[in-house]
């Protein structure tokens, strides 16, 4: 069996799949590169720290503990059919199995739909700002393949932004919103900026980084276009 690279797990959140109690599992190897980055040591495809049997192992005695797991990362669907046939085997085990994703991978993401219940997936920036934040041309076209491969599935999903001032403006957050709502988005999260310790460098304000939180117009305005719009400051 092909082995997937595990780099990371947290053993119990309540925040990263809705509505249940879940492990997050982190997968090793990203495409993309975006300067906000908090994981930049799971970004190189390289031997995963854990192992992924011990991992099945401990999933096994979380039956009946947890509700859920989320193949997160990096970008989990780098790992390709193992990371599918694991997830598998995660699904037999009675979990529902949620995945954060990119994006990047829209042919893989319609394979793994047959497992996956749910999905966060990133909308990082307009299509014009894409390249300068994640160091890749085409993020945004697979981006827009994988929702539209999402939508189709009718399953459950969200759409999350990173807001990086150094990327994203106040008229840009709600182009996309308009983009996202004209595409049948029901789930919209809006999530605060934190730089971690290299990004401290390059100098974002508080008050830049509060900008999209502090403007109760910008907010009514998005809050009117979804069903559900969660700001995560
Ligand atoms: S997609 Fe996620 S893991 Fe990959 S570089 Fe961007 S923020 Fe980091």
């Amino acid at each position: 069996m092909r082995e997937v690279q595990i780099g990371g797990l947290v053993s119990f959140t309540t925040i990263d799949y809705p509505g249940k109690l879940a492990a997050v599992i982190f997968m090793v190897g990203c495409p993309l590169r975006c300067s906000y980055c908090s994981n930049p040591h799971l970004l190189s495809v390289h031997d995963g720290e854990y192992d992924p049997e011990k991992v099945f192992e401990w999933l096994q005695s979380r039956v009946g503990k947890l509700e859920a797991v989320v193949f997160s990362g990096g970008e989990a669907l780098m790992q390709g059919e193992a990371l599918i046939d694991y997830m598998t085997r995660v699904k037999e085990l009675g979990f529902n199995i949620g995945l954060h994703t990119n994006g990047f991978y829209p042919d893989m993401l319609k394979k793994a739909s047959a497992i996956v219940d749910w999905i966060g997936l990133d909308y990082k920036a307009t299509r014009n700002k894409y390249p300068e934040l994640v160091g890749q041309n085409i993020a945004h076209d697979h981006m827009i393949r994988s929702l539209d491969t999402w939508l189709e599935t009718g399953k459950d999903f969200e759409v999350r932004i990173t807001c990086d001032p150094r990327f994203i403006t106040k008229l840009d957050l709600m182009e996309i919103a308009k983009d996202l709502h004209n595409r049948g988005v029901k789930n919209f999260a809006v999530q605060k900026y934190i730089p971690h310790f290299e990004d401290n460098e390059h100098g974002t304000t508080p008050k830049e980084r509060n900008q999209f939180f502090d403007d109760d117009n910008l907010k009514s305005a998005i809050n009117s276009l979804f069903e559900n719009v969660t700001w995560r400051e």
